[in-house]
């Protein structure tokens, strides 16, 4: 676990009502109940992290906002809670430094600007894959407008970091390309020693999809690339220094992957990263 100098704490905006449709499952092939409840949805968190090292205080995603957004087959995301949670951490809105958007679909960038298109971390640096900004920002992609409309102010004023490569964000945080789910989509490491933990965002939505290799994730843009990029992360996991958690995994619970019956499964890891 990151210890020392770093420390990772998750903080989750809301809800995510998600059913086996979204893994492009319509019929269940195997009930999964540790996953989906008996009406056939998983509730889960719509997941951001936060990163104290040295003088900077780094949120890895923005969470939906205060806002509800219905998905097709009964889903729905409920978010709003993530500055309340910030604040329960003693944080506020203005002491973030920089905030790493996995990528740029709404659950993940909803508390980045206010209605009226104002930074609501008024002091941060704002990462963001190139691919996605240009897919989203610049392109076609579906984006809330004020939310656009604040991104383009942001690059106007330098506040927005587009990111094509590997790249160090400050000592130990290192953003990571892994595309697939979107263009231009990032996971991000933090490392302490030998202990790396692997925030992957929405490149794995739920450990499930290890013995469900064939789900893939609704809104996956390339979901073939998406497919190899999960697969490589779930090889990084097996690394027994590594821990991996998605943005939207069951209770943000960090874990690993190791050998099971079925070839190999993921489990949670005990204990606390703080
Ligand atoms: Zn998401």
């Amino acid at each position: 676990m990151p210890t020392g100098t770093l420390s990772l704490h998750p903080v989750s905006d809301g809800t995510f009502v998600a059913r086996p449709e979204y893994f492009g499952a319509s019929g269940l092939p195997r009930p999964h109940p540790e996953f989906f409840s008996p009406g056939g949805a998983a509730w889960l968190p719509i997941g951001c992290f936060l990163v104290r090292g040295g003088q900077r205080l780094v949120l890895v995603d923005a969470g939906l906002g205060p806002d509800l957004q219905r998905l097709p087959h009964g889903m729905r995301l409920v978010g709003g809670q993530l500055l309340t949670g910030l604040r329960a951490l003693g944080v506020t809105a203005a002491d973030i430094t920089d905030v790493i958007c996995s990528h740029l679909h709404a659950d993940h960038i909803g508390w980045l600007f206010d209605a009226d298109a104002r930074p609501v971390f008024a002091r941060a640096a704002i990462w963001i894959g190139q691919g996605d900004w240009r897919h989203f920002v610049t392109g076609a992609g579906e984006m809330l407008p004020h939310i656009r409309e604040g991104l383009r102010d942001s690059a106007v004023s330098g506040v927005a970091r587009l990111i094509d490569r590997d790249t160090t964000i400050a000592a130990g945080i290192a953003a990571l390309l892994a595309p697939g789910h979107t263009p231009g989509h990032l996971c991000v490491a933090v490392s302490s020693g030998q202990q790396r933990a692997l925030l992957v965002g929405d490149a794995i939505t739920c450990p499930i999809q290890l013995d469900e290799p064939t789900w893939h994730s609704m809104g996956d843009v390339d979901p073939v690339l998406a497919a190899r990029t999960r697969e490589r992360l779930w090889r990084e996991l097996e690394d027994e220094h590594t821990v991996g958690v998605g943005a939207h995994f069951p209770e943000l619970r960090f874990g690993h992957v190791g050998p099971g019956a079925r070839g190999r499964r993921f489990g949670y890891t005990e204990g606390s990263l703080r």
